[in-house]
């Protein structure tokens, strides 16, 4: 006999109908057979360091019972230390207590949202913005205002602007930016705006989240030398701000450079927020994986790094160069692109004749496929973009792709 059920509780109203992450949702056409994709943020499975990360992998099994228990919240001292590293080698002050290990820097992100957002608060977000940041911010229910970019990044002479206009009430709570080669624009914060910045939260006292999964990937210039990254946010703020009370938070990632299946993120920040997003993170996984983190410590420790990324800096630009080269040759440039000095992404306007939806279409029936720009907008988006990653596919992919673009062009035209 069965007992007759009620309606199972309902959803809460932020769940009931959920949207979902809109790169997430293309997934489903990046399994079609013979599809080239330029849409998800994916590094090369060609630069993996599979051999270095085996051989982390089997020193981190060695470790015997510590690999496969849990750890502490903060993350495992000794990735701790390799991380403050890396910070201390991009003008950070930084100390393995300085870090909390995160499950990704995905994650760094949500448990800062956690401690600080409480529905309606501020938040100020360049724009266009990474789109599962603006997730977060909407599952928050924060109140997202949109500062605007152009091609040295976030527009701080707009922000100043915005601040002394805004209303007590709105005043912002934290400010999300990627100075260096952000997602999607592909541009790279100047020096100046940087200082800029750091001023005005110092000022109007709002949080910095500094999201850099992409400053180590810079390339050359025309001069043959690297491009020069200005000093970090976290670090512009070290010489403007009192001891202790650094507003930049900075977040990072090793999915970029080493591999996003280990998903080990970090974030650097004073021992207040630092403590708020520990607790936040004790409910959220207790601890990010330590076998995880032990074969991201061996594989720093190992010395094999800074090979991985310089050859991911020759690659990505090769790459880069065949997609921008490839677009700026098509006949009356329906889709002009930008030429980024580093990092995984062009951000394309497209002519205002083609139809995005259509244009969109037919790139799929040609089997090639990016992220359509509306994605990266919170409000009132520019349909007319889009974004493109080079990162994944090989050289004569890139070439065909834009091959199949200019065809999807003509389709659409005709
Ligand atoms: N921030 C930005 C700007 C990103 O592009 C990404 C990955 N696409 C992330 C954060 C998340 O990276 P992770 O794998 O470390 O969670």
């Amino acid at each position: 006999m069965t007992t007759t059920a009620a309606p199972l509780a309902a959803f809460t109203a932020l769940f009931a109908e959920p949207a979902g992450s809109p790169i997430r949702e293309l997934f489903p056409y990046l399994s079609r057979p013979g599809m080239i994709s330029l849409a998800g943020g994916y590094p090369s499975t060609s630069l993996f360091d599979a051999q270095g990360l085996a051989q982390a992998a089997t020193h981190a099994m060695a470790q015997g019972a510590s690999a496969l228990q849990y750890g502490a919240t903060e993350g495992l001292p000794a990735l701790r230390e390799a991380l403050a590293q890396q910070a201390r080698d991009r003008g950070m002050q930084a100390s393995a207590g300085d870090v909390l290990v995160t499950t990704g820097s995905q994650q760094a992100f949500d448990l800062l949202v956690r401690v600080l957002i409480e529905p309606g608060d501020t938040v100020l977000v360049e724009v266009p913005a990474y789109p599962a940041t603006l997730q977060a911010l909407r599952l928050a229910q924060a109140n997202i205002v949109s500062i605007p970019m152009d091609e040295h990044g976030l527009q701080t002479d707009a922000l100043a602007q915005l601040l002394a206009d805004l209303p007590a009430h709105q005043r912002p709570k934290l400010l999300y930016t990627v100075p260096n080669f952000s997602n999607p624009r592909g541009t790279l914060l100047s020096a100046q705006r940087r200082t800029a910045l750091v001023e005005l939260a110092l000022q109007y006292g709002f949080w910095i989240a500094e999201d850099d999964p992409y400053g180590e990937l810079r390339f050359d210039a025309a001069s043959g030398q690297a491009v020069t990254v200005p000093d970090t946010l976290r670090a512009t703020a070290q010489t403007l701000a009192a001891p202790g009370h650094n507003p930049v938070v900075y977040l990072s990632s090793l999915s970029k450079t080493v591999a996003p299946a280990l998903r080990v993120g970090w974030m650097l920040t004073d021992a207040a927020m630092q403590r708020r997003c520990t607790v936040a993170k004790q409910t959220v996984d207790l601890c990010t994986s330590p076998l995880a983190q032990m074969v991201a410590a061996s594989y720093l420790q190992s010395g094999r790094y800074a090979g991985t990324v310089q050859r991911a800096r020759q690659e990505y630009q090769r790459r880069m160069q065949a997609l921008v080269h490839g677009l700026n040759a098509l006949p009356g440039q329906p889709i002009r692109c930008s030429t980024p000095a580093g990092g995984m992404f062009v951000w394309a306007q497209i002519d205002r004749d083609l139809e995005p939806q259509r244009l969109f279409d037919a790139a799929v029936s040609q089997s090639v496929v990016y992220v359509p720009g509306k994605a990266f907008y919170p409000s009132q988006p520019d349909i007319h973009t889009l974004r493109m990653s080079f990162a994944a596919p090989e050289v004569p992919q890139i070439e065909q792709a834009v091959q199949r673009l200019a065809q999807a062009v003509q389709q659409v035209l005709s």
